[in-house]
């Protein structure tokens, strides 16, 4: 043993006094967080299950369903009142998550109905920032303009930093803004634009604040690029798009809130896909994109990729929570099916080798739920969770992979069968492993993070 391996207990440090309080698993479960659990399982079996293979068909989710959910709270969970929300946490956020993939959603449906989920936070953040530093008309403007009206189901929001030339390396996007004229010029506050967002016409156009303003004058920014797979682009309304404002790498890149009814927008194409087939995925053409200077979301034309890199440890924990759930909904449905189903004259559940296999599935799902529960509890007390999220994510991934592939090995010939839930959740599920950052890339970071 050399001079570091002292193994004798170190000193517990004094609790700081205003350090915060320890996270409750149990507040999982408190009467508030039970109800908004069942609302959302209520939700879901009423006004989702009926629906979804039609959606899946047709390759989208209706707005109608925004309105509704929105009209629920369910999409302003985890936003403050005054930018649109309905307050809450990380850890309410979990439990609509759960609830929605415990009885009966889908991945892909979470997916497209919560896709503002990855974009919002970053235009309430340029908010709050404008906010800030006193200038409330541009805060109110982005508020007024797509964070309260995507809040209330009204408007549809997307992400847009994948380009067809890479995802994982965000750092390397060669989409590019270019400014034109300088932002004191920018007279885009003007009462109609006001007016326009505060009526949320979601068919403005140019007369959105943040979509041309000051374009007429040849102030703001010039966007050009490709975007792909972007989930909701077919349909949003606005899409944050990461672009190259500066230099090369990682600081170069800022984010901008673009109004996809700009001349120069288009969706070039809607993507067909092995799952979350209800989940438009879209790819995106900007050719000249001319936006106002209020689009910028970041500080001093950089800062996208830290605002990213902050935001993806949500995203990521959003995905573990849907991976542990969507492994959770596969393990009771094979549940049932193993009481059920017989063969050689007894169910399958009286099987020793098929009991052993469900506990192995549920060991698998009850690590991952709980570690990721307990991420989301972190967060919601305000703590940093990176490192964290990403081993959730990898954690949860791994156990859904395993559960899915199980579900319809023990369904047999019908699992494989297309219209069997658990077929659906087998061919959605494989993405968890690639989006919001693919499982080696998450352990290259994990690595970093770690100072290995
Ligand atoms: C259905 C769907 C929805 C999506 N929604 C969005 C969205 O809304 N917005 C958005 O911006 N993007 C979205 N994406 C894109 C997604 O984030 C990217 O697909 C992902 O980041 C991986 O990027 P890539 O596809 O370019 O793969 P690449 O970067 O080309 O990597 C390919 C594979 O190589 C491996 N790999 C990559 N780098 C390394 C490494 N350093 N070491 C070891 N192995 C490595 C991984 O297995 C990876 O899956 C979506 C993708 C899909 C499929």
């Amino acid at each position: 043993m050399g001079d570091n391996d002292d193994i004798s207990p170190a000193p517990l440090p004094e609790p700081a006094q205003d350090s915060p309080p320890t996270p409750q698993l149990g507040s999982f479960d408190s009467p508030e967080r039970t109800a908004l659990a069942d609302l959302t399982a209520d939700f879901t079996r009423r006004e989702i299950v009926p629906e979804l293979q039609g959606w899946e068909d047709r390759g989208e989710i209706p707005r109608s369903l925004h309105r509704l959910a929105a009209q629920l709270g369910l999409l302003g969970i985890n936003y403050p009142e005054e930018v649109g929300g309905v307050g809450g946490s990380s850890i309410d956020v979990t439990v609509v998550t759960e609830a929605i993939l415990t009885s009966g959603g889908s991945g892909g449906l979470f997916a497209g109905l919560f896709s503002h989920g990855i974009a919002i936070p970053h235009i309430v953040d340029a908010a709050t920032r404008a906010r800030s530093t006193g200038d409330l008309a541009t805060a109110e403007l982005l508020l007024d303009t797509w964070v309260r009206p995507v809040l209330a189901g009204e408007k549809v929001a997307a992400l847009g930093v994948t380009e067809p030339d890479g995802g994982s390396d965000v750092a390397s996007l060669r989409t590019r803004a270019v400014q034109v004229g300088k932002s004191s010029d920018t007279p885009d506050h003007s009462d109609r634009t006001r007016e326009s967002a505060r009526r949320g016409d979601s068919d403005s156009g140019s007369s959105s604040g943040t979509s041309s303003g000051d374009s007429a004058i040849g102030s703001g920014w010039v966007i050009n690029g490709a975007k792909t797979y972007i989930t909701s682009g077919a349909r949003a309304d606005v899409v944050v798009i990461a672009a190259r404002t500066g230099g090369p790498g990682a600081s170069g890149v800022a984010l901008f809130a673009v109004d996809t009814s700009l001349p120069g927008f288009e969706v070039t194409r809607r993507l067909n896909k092995m799952g979350w087939h209800c989940s438009d995925t879209a790819e995106l053409s900007l050719v000249d994109v001319r936006v106002p200077h209020s689009a910028l979301l970041t500080p001093d034309a950089g800062g996208g990729f830290a605002s990213l890199a902050r935001h993806f440890a949500i995203e990521r924990l959003s995905l573990a929570t849907m991976a542990y759930s969507t492994a959770q909904r596969c393990l009771d449905l094979t549940v049932d099916w193993t009481r059920s189903r017989e063969t050689f004259g007894r169910p399958l559940l009286q099987r020793q080798v098929v009991r052993h296999n469900l506990v192995e599935m549920h060991r698998q799902i009850e690590v991952a739920r709980t570690y990721a529960r307990s991420v989301a509890a972190r967060n919601a007390h305000g703590e940093g969770v990176l490192l964290e999220a990403i081993l959730a994510k990898n954690t949860a991934v791994a156990a859904c992979d395993y559960v899915v592939d199980q579900a319809v090995q023990l369904h047999g010939g019908m699992g494989y069968i297309h219209g069997t839930e658990v077929e659906r959740h087998y061919r959605d599920s494989k993405v968890l492993a690639i989006g919001g950052g693919a499982t080696e890339v998450m352990n290259d970071l994990a690595a970093k993070l770690l100072g290995w």
